[in-house]
């Protein structure tokens, strides 16, 4: 018998929902979990994995739609935080039905939560989810590839940082390091080009992604990834995989501000958050300064507007601004400083809804 008890778990973290489906026709075996819906619908992507056993699955899904919840308020959207992950072998389970059954069973939370792509789902699988709902977003032909939009926040984000720690956000006066030239680091590359930023380095481990940038940017400097951390510039920009912000790593680093797109940076937020303050660095914290494509991908549940989207996304800076001075205020680490902001969002929403208005 498992000791993890979903809950005691659901009580400690205040979960409202999990839901568990299987479907006998297609072999569909899922999980949703919605943990705040104080702001909004739940929205959060689809995540099909096979994971070594059930209970991996479900912390996976109430870790994920937590973060949500937290990512939707800190960035000013009328959104909970939700998850579903999908137990199952990518290369197996994928076809129309299985699809379609996840819609129905999306749809039958009559739009308590709201789904999109994720790890090994695709637009072209959401096609099909659409078919049984409208509670689905991150479709083709509307709101896009989240990726540039992901990456333009994280160029507001660094201004913000700079601003913040040097009074200058000026990218021509400052070098960068950035981990990963994949969807996001591509593009927030091509913008510091574009801003004519002093020197750039990036590191990647695909042969591809490094070749088309020294082909686009042959002034992009490229460094193995055991290098990176260790460079002398003024910009950290993690956009690869999580947790490369550890006790390894992170004493090597020499740059005095650490923004990026990729998700989970800190191997642990709280040690590793305390960390990077006592070094003096400034660090922007993931769940703010990646929230572009969410913030993108909500303008979909309106009508779509890409001039209204990215100036939605241009927010991020005077948010992380508010943020970094929580932080300096309370004597906390900026990660601790976004929670700090998110909830108090969701409790002031909350509280503003005491007295009853007829609408
Ligand atoms: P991606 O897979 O397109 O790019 C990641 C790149 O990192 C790949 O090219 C990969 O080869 C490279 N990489 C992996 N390990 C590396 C290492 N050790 N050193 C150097 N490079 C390495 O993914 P992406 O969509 O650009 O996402 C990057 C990060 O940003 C992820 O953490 C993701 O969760 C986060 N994020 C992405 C979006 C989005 O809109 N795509 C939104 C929010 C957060």
């Amino acid at each position: 018998m498992s000791d993890f008890n979903h809950f005691d778990y659901m009580t400690k973290h205040r979960y409202e929902q999990i839901v568990y489906f299987y479907d006998k026709t297609t072999g569909l075996k899922g999980i949703t979990c919605i943990h705040n819906t104080t702001l909004g619908p739940a929205l959060g992507g689809t995540r099909l994995w096979n994971y070594e056993c059930e209970d991996d699955a479900i912390l996976d899904c109430l870790r994920l739609a937590r973060g949500m919840t937290y990512k939707a308020a800190a960035a000013g959207l009328n959104l909970g935080g939700g998850k579903t992950v999908l137990i199952g072998d990518a290369d197996v389970v994928k076809n129309e039905g299985y699809f379609r059954a996840l819609g129905r069973y999306v749809q039958s939370l009559n739009g308590r939560y709201i789904t999109a792509e994720d790890v090994n789902t695709s637009t072209k699988d959401m096609d099909y989810v659409s078919m049984e709902t409208d509670h689905v977003v991150g479709l083709e032909g509307k709101s896009g590839n989240p990726s540039p939009m992901t990456s333009l926040g994280a160029f507001h984000g660094i201004r913000a940082a700079l601003q913040y720690k040097f009074g200058d956000e000026d990218i021509s006066k400052y070098s960068f390091a950035v981990q990963g030239a994949g969807q996001t680091g591509y593009y927030l590359i091509k913008k510091l080009v574009e801003m004519k930023a002093k020197k750039i380095y990036f590191s990647e481990i695909n042969e591809k992604h490094i070749n088309r940038l020294k082909k686009e940017h042959p002034d992009v400097i490229c460094v193995s990834p055991k290098d990176i951390y260790g460079l002398d510039v003024d910009v950290f920009s993690p956009c690869a995989l999580g947790a490369s912000l550890n006790d390894e790593t992170i004493p090597q680093i020499k740059a005095k501000v650490i923004a990026g797109t990729a998700n989970n940076v800190l191997h642990d937020e709280d040690i590793h958050g305390n960390m990077i303050k006592n070094m003096d660095i400034l660090y922007a914290p993931d769940f703010v300064i990646n929230a572009g494509g969410l913030i993108n991908v909500y303008h979909e549940l309106k009508e779509y507007n890409i001039g209204r989207a990215t100036r939605d996304i241009e927010k991020i800076y005077d948010r992380l601004l508010e943020i970094f001075k929580i932080a300096d205020k309370e004597n906390i680490n900026t990660q601790l400083a976004a929670k700090v902001f998110a909830k108090k969002r969701i409790e002031t929403i909350n509280n503003i809804q005491d007295n009853y208005i007829k609408r």
